[in-house]
C-alpha cells in the first residue's frame, strides 16, 4: 500500500496497515503535520458541537477514540476542563444544556475523565473568575482532553515507522502512474536531494487532505466535490488571558461557538470558519479574522482588553469538507469519506484529529478485500487501540518572552531521532518557537541552522537559504498586521 499524506490521516492508516501486516510506505511533500494536522485546535473531543445537531454516531465514536488516545498517549493527550456558560439569551436554557450534558457523558459510556456538572453563577464566578457572569445563567463544566497535534503526528509516523512501514518527509508525489484504468503507483520527487523515483504499489491511498483533489482533479464520474474552509487560532500570553480551564465563546457576530484555551504559558483561542479558495501552501490569517476572534474574547471576556498587540502568533489551517453549499460550510458534515476515483486509488477525506484512527480501521475495512484478492496476505496482526504511541512529551522550550531557545542538544536529537530535515521542521513544529516566542524565533534561527547544518550536510549558502525560508513562514503568519 502506497499512503500519499503525512497528516494525521495517513499517519493512522500506515500505522493501521503496518500493524495489520501489509508493507507499507508514505510520503509527505513537505514535513509530518505541516497541513492540517499541525494547525488544529488541539482538541482530542466527543465533539459537543455535534451532539446539537444529533450526530449522535460521531459523538460516540469520537468519545471512544478520546478514550483509546488518552490510553495510548497519555504523554500527550491531556485531559482538559472546559467550561461552557450559558447566556441569558442562549436559544438552549439551563435545562436543555444539563440534559445534552448527560447524553454526552452517556455517549462516552460515563467513561470520560469525570462526569460533568452544572453550575449557578455564583459557581461560574468562583470556577472562572475572569468570565462575564452578567449575563450567565450558569454553566456546564465537562471534561475533553487536548493534544500536541503535530507531536501526536509525528507519534503516529514513528509507530507506523516501528511496525516496519517506509515514510518519508519531504518527498512529494509528482504524477500517479495509470495503466489502463488501474493506478498502480506514483512518481515522486525528493525535495530535499532533487532526485525522482516510481514507487508501484496495489494499492494508492490519496490522504492528501486539502490537497486531495490536486491529485485527483474535482468532479467528474466518481468524483466528489472538496470545498476547503478555513480555520484561524492566535496565541497570547497567559498573563493577558489567564484562565484555569478551556471556556467556551460565542462569537458576537453570528453566535459561533468557540474556544480559549489555557495552555502553559499561554492561552490560545479560536476558530474561524470562513470558505477558503486560495492556495492551500499558502494559507495565514488575515486581520478580519483575528478581529472575530478577539471580538469573541472581549465580549465573553470583558475586563481583559485584549488588543491585537497582544498577539503573540497565528496559525491557519483548511478543513477539507465533503460536498454540500460550499457558502455554508459550517453546515457541512466533518464526518470522514472514502472513495475510489479509478481501480487501485482509494481518497479518504473529512473527519476529525479525534478520529483518526476510525478513519484508518474504516480505509482498510474497504481495502482490505481487494488487497487480499491480489494475493497479500498480512502475517501478523496487532491492535492499535492498544499498543503505545512512541515519543516524548510536547517539548515545552518556552515560557512566555523566553529568549532562550531549545538546548542545543535538545536540536541534535529532533534531527536525529524525530526526521526534521529544514529549520523550519525544528523551529514550527518539533518545537513550538515559531508559536511561542515573542518575535517567533527570527532572533535565534541563524545559530539553530548553524548547530545542526553539519547534520544536514548544509553548506553556508544552504543554511543562509534555511533562515531565508524560516523568515518568510513567518512574514506570512505576520501579514494579518498589515492589513
Ligand atoms: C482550524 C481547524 C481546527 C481543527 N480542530 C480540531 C480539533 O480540535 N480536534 C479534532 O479532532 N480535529 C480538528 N480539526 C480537524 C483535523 O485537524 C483534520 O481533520 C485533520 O488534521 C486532517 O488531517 P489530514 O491528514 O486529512 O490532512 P492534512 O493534515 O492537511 O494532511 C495532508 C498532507 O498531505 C500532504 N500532501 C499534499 N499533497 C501531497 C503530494 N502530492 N505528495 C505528498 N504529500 C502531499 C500535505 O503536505 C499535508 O501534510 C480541525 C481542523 C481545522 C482546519
Amino acid at each position: 500500500m502506497f499512503v500519499i499524506g503525512g497528516g494525521i490521516t495517513g499517519a493512522g492508516i500506515a500505522r493501521e496497515a503496518a500493524y495489520r501486516g501489509f508493507r507499507v510506505a508514505l510520503v509527505e511533500k513537505d514535513d509530518f503535520a505541516s497541513g492540517t494536522s499541525g494547525r488544529s485546535t488541539r482538541l482530542i473531543h466527543g465533539g459537543l458541537r455535534y451532539l446539537e445537531r444529533l450526530h449522535l454516531r460521531l459523538v460516540f465514536e469520537a468519545s471512544r477514540e478520546r478514550r483509546i488516545l488518552m490510553r495510548i498517549a497519555p504523554h500527550l493527550v491531556h485531559p482538559l476542563p472546559i467550561l461552557l456558560p450559558i447566556p441569558r439569551l442562549s436559544p438552549h436554557g439551563y435545562y436543555k444544556v444539563a440534559a445534552g450534558m448527560w447524553m454526552y457523558d452517556l455517549l462516552a459510556l460515563f467513561r470520560n475523565v469525570k462526569r460533568h456538572r452544572m453550575l449557578r453563577p455564583a459557581d461560574v464566578a468562583r470556577v472562572e473568575p475572569t468570565l462575564d457572569r452578567s449575563e450567565v445563567v450558569g454553566a456546564a463544566y465537562f471534561y475533553d482532553a487536548t493534544t500536541d497535534d503535530s507531536r501526536l503526528t509525528l507519534a503516529t509516523i514513528l509507530s507506523a515507522h516501528d511496525a516496519g512501514a517506509v515514510v518519508a518527509n519531504h518527498a512529494e508525489v509528482i504524477r500517479l502512474i495509470q495503466e489502463g484504468s488501474r493506478i498502480v503507483g506514483a512518481e515522486v520527487g525528493d525535495r530535499i536531494d532533487g532526485s525522482e523515483r516510481i514507487v508501484r504499489a496495489r494499492l494508492v491511498v490519496n490522504a492528501c487532505g486539502p490537497w486531495a483533489n490536486r491529485l485527483q482533479g474535482n468532479g467528474g464520474q466518481g468524483q466528489r466535490r472538496l470545498c476547503l474552509s478555513k480555520g484561524v487560532h492566535i496565541n497570547l500570553p497567559h498573563t493577558r488571558l489567564p484562565l484555569r480551564q478551556a471556556v467556551a465563546m460565542a462569537a458576537p457576530a453570528d453566535g459561533r461557538l468557540m474556544f480559549a484555551v489555557p495552555d502553559g504559558a499561554f492561552t490560545y483561542a479560536g476558530t474561524t470558519d470562513t470558505p477558503y479558495e486560495g492556495d492551500p501552501d499558502r494559507v495565514a490569517a488575515d486581520a478580519s479574522d483575528v478581529r472575530y476572534i478577539l471580538e469573541a474574547i472581549n465580549a465573553t471576556f470583558p475586563g481583559c482588553r485584549i488588543t491585537e498587540g497582544d498577539v503573540i502568533s497565528t496559525w491557519a489551517g483548511l478543513r477539507p469538507l465533503i460536498d454540500r453549499d460550499a457558502r455554508n460550510t459550517y453546515e457541512t458534515s466533518r464526518e470522514h469519506a472514502i472513495w475510489e476515483r479509478a481501480p487501485g486509488l482509494l481518497t479518504i477525506a473529512g473527519g476529525k484529529l479525534t478520529t483518526y484512527r476510525a478513519m484508518a480501521c474504516d480505509l482498510l475495512r474497504v481495502a482490505e478485500p481487494s488487497l487480499r484478492a491480489a494475493g497479500v496476505r498480512p502475517q501478523n496482526v496487532r491492535d492499535t487501540a492498544r499498543t503505545l504511541l512512541p515519543g516524548t512529551p510536547e517539548r515545552r522550550v518556552f515560557s512566555e518572552g523566553d529568549s532562550q531557545g531549545p538546548a542545543w542538544d535538545e536540536v541534535d536529537r529532533i534531527v536525529e531521532e524525530e526526521m526534521a530535515l529544514t529549520l523550519c521542521d525544528v523551529l514550527i513544529r518539533r518545537t513550538r518557537l515559531f508559536y511561542e516566542a515573542l518575535d517567533q524565533g527570527l532572533s535565534l534561527a541563524g545559530a539553530v541552522a548553524a548547530r545542526i547544518g553539519p547534520a544536514l550536510n548544509w553548506d553556508e549558502a544552504e543554511r543562509r537559504r534555511q533562515v531565508a525560508l524560516y523568515e518568510s513562514e513567518v512574514a506570512l503568519n505576520r501579514a494579518w498586521r498589515e492589513g
